[in-house]
């Protein structure tokens, strides 16, 4: 990195101000807060809209141009008075809807460190070439509506309008019909176009694991999401009496399922604990004390950043259910009900961030991420990374979240130092 480069970078850093990321942090809390630290502001409900309100004030403060789109999501821009015409804008955000049992720092996090990163920025005078975007994608959790990641999903063209807006909640209120109230409760707003080019997108968020606090290390560069793939078990049996039925006789869908269960394990674990094994569910029918059970649902979810690993272990989980029908007396079946290829962020801009958390006096770190974020269906067509902080004990989706303001104040000044780059570039 030449000394002309550095120099922005590091001053639009010391411009972030922490103490006001903070106070946002807690501010926008209120929406949804409960207890002593839960959020529970899910996709398009009144809180989600209160959350939209208070960024648009931020966002009207700030003097930047604020657009939405028929997904839902919410665009605050900067123009810098030098930005050349037409020149894409680097994009930065996360989400503000959050688990029924959430924190306030999933997703919240990117959304305010992006903002405090572009009014950084701003102060620090630079001359950029090209805008400034934060963004606050929609639906990213699911939780309400299925399937998440719809806001990224649409922009992305990875998914419809109408498969988004057929979303269903538990009261039976369809995702059309929030979204269509969501969007009239912030009327006017100007309508980015979908196919809108986009220079570079960045996601600053929790680890939502433990690792970084077990490093002792506030942030790091994010250079893959691994690959999640969901199967579903059903082990049939037959029901019997479980006093009058020896144990020779029968066909019992737990003895089966319970042996299954273990043998797929063994299979995916490794020495180095690369591989994520979990079983969620585990459902036994007819789940009476007295019945030997006549059939087992479980469902795996499986991990790992290889997606040749992924697809190997998919195939010896293939064979060993059907070799487990084979040996009788239960039948056996596998499908996959859900498959996310591994994802490769861009290496240039996972260098670039590790190069400003080197700049910022951090030590250099690179990890992969175990969640998924919208930033995985960005990286598709546009050159994407993440920043990491550090969370309390790695708890996350859960009232118990956090990180502390000092974690919170590097994401945001890696995140600034990176986007003065980015906007300085020409092309
Ligand atoms: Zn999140």
């Amino acid at each position: 990195m030449s000394e002309q480069k550095t120099e922005p970078a590091a001053r639009a850093a010391a411009s972030v101000d922490g103490e006001r990321l903070w106070r946002r942090l807690v501010e926008l809390s209120r929406h949804g807060g409960f207890g002593e630290r839960g959020v529970n502001r899910q996709a398009f409900s009144a809180e989600d809209l209160a959350a939209r309100r208070t960024l648009l004030e931020w966002a009207a403060e700030a003097g930047l141009e604020a657009r939405t789109d028929p997904a839902g999501n919410l665009f605050l821009r900067w123009t810098p008075p030098g930005a050349e015409s037409g020149a894409a804008a680097v994009l930065s955000g996360s989400h503000v809807d959050s688990q029924p049992l959430g924190g306030r720092f999933d997703g919240a996090y990117g959304v305010l460190a992006g903002l405090e990163a572009l009014l950084a920025v701003k102060a620090a005078a630079l001359p950029l070439r090209r805008p400034l975007e934060v963004v606050a994608w929609s639906n990213e959790e699911g939780s309400r509506f299925q399937p998440g990641l719809t806001g990224s999903g649409w922009v992305t063209g990875k998914l419809d309008l109408e498969t988004i807006r057929a979303g269903l909640d538990a009261t039976g209120v369809t995702c059309g019909e929030a979204l269509d109230s969501f969007l009239a409760g912030t009327p006017g707003l100007p309508q980015r176009p979908r196919e809108e080019p986009i220079r570079a997108y960045l996601e600053a968020h929790i680890e939502q694991g433990p690792l970084l606090e077990a490093e002792g290390l506030l942030a790091a560069a994010v250079d893959t999401v691994q690959g999640i793939k969901w199967f579903e078990v059903v082990v049939s049996g037959r029901a019997a009496h479980a006093g009058t039925t020896p144990i020779a006789h029968r066909a019992d869908a737990f003895v089966t399922a319970a042996a299954l269960a273990a043998e797929l394990r063994a299979l995916a674990l490794d020495a180095e604990d690369t591989t994520r094994f979990t079983i969620g569910r585990f459902e036994v029918v007819p789940g009476s004390p007295n019945t030997v059970p006549e059939k087992v649902l479980f469902t795996i979810d499986l991990r790992h950043p290889d997606a040749g690993r992924l697809a190997a272990l998919a195939e010896a989980f293939a064979e060993t259910c059907a070799a487990a029908e084979r040996a009788g007396p239960c039948g056996v079946s596998i499908r996959v009900t859900s498959d996310a290829p591994p994802i490769a962020f861009d290496p240039a801009l996972v260098q670039r961030i590790e190069d400003k958390l080197e700049l910022l006096g951090l030590p250099r770190f690179r990890m992969r991420s175990g969640a998924g974020h919208d930033a995985m269906l960005l990286a598709a067509g546009t050159p994407t990374a993440m920043v990491f902080i550090a969370c309390e004990a790695g708890v996350s989706h859960n009232p118990q979240e956090y990180a502390t303001p000092e974690a919170v104040t590097a994401g945001a000044r890696v995140l600034a130092a990176t986007l003065a780059e980015l906007g300085l570039e020409e092309g």
